[in-house]
């Protein structure tokens, strides 16, 4: 039988910037070029619950305070479900400020706090107008994988993991996710929270593959084994940055 996968994009006009919804085109068209379909739910503001609930893979990417603002009341109005959807291991990619919504609160420049979902246990501040975004192309190496994700962040909050959250992985370049701690992003079950843009699942092929395996391996309750594909341009890609960064990969 064909296999199918949907995938939910969580608010895509309002939290999308760097190019996130290259996230969405990737796992679609490596879905594609193994025989697999995919829908995408697009999940905007006063979305059908239904719709969240029928997904087999979330995506959601990052905005401008601004635009976090708007989305945070609406996400909080469908925080349970969305924590219950996380919490049987339904996998996502959360990126920047989708990642800092996951966790207890998000401080702006000006004091103010976004409350968050408290799905993650983190929090993020950003220390003030006069301290410096962290900006630049940023390397981290995932270790269940050994794989080296690069990409490229723009932030100007910092985050601080809480007891017993995994980071998502070590940086090898760049800032990650408070320039102090060496750590990048998080991981809670089959959800990853990531600071790099880029798009990131263009750049980093490998993992684009795992999360629909996961994804995949969650919804027909069996092992799945992707069928490999060539790569030689994405792996082209990554080294010609790997070379700009001065890392190997
Ligand atoms: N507004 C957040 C910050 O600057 C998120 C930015 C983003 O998603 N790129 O920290």
């Amino acid at each position: 039988m064909k296999k199918s996968l949907t995938i939910g994009w969580l608010y895509p006009e309002l939290m999308n910037i760097y190019g996130d919804r290259g996230n969405v085109f990737v796992l679609q068209k490596r879905c594609k070029w193994r025989n697999i379909d995919t829908k995408v739910k697009y999940l905007n503001l006063g979305f059908d619950l239904k719709d969240l609930i029928s997904c087999d893979l979330i995506l959601m990417g990052g905005a401008q305070d601004k635009q976090q603002q708007a989305v945070a009341k609406d996400l909080t109005k469908n925080k349970d479900k969305l924590q219950s959807i996380i919490e049987k291991g339904i996998p996502g990619l959360y990126i920047c400020g989708a990642y800092q919504f996951l966790g207890n609160f998000y401080k702006e420049a000006n004091g103010q706090k976004i409350k968050g979902l408290s799905i993650f246990n983190l929090y993020t501040q950003n220390p003030g107008e006069d301290t410096k975004r962290l900006i630049g192309n940023a390397a981290f190496k995932f270790g269940e994988l050994d794989y080296t994700l690069i990409g490229f962040e723009n932030h100007g909050g910092r985050t601080f993991l809480g007891k017993n959250l995994m980071p998502f992985g070590k940086v090898v370049k760049g800032f990650g996710n408070n320039a102090e701690d060496g750590l990048e992003g998080a991981i809670y079950k089959n959800s990853f929270g990531t600071y790099l843009h880029g798009p990131i699942l263009p750049k980093n092929p490998v993992f684009a593959d795992y999360l629909i395996q996961k994804a995949l391996e969650i919804k027909y309750k069996e092992k799945i084994s992707l069928e490999k594909l060539d790569d030689a341009i994405e792996e082209n890609a990554r080294l010609a940055i790997a070379k700009r960064l001065g890392i190997e990969i």
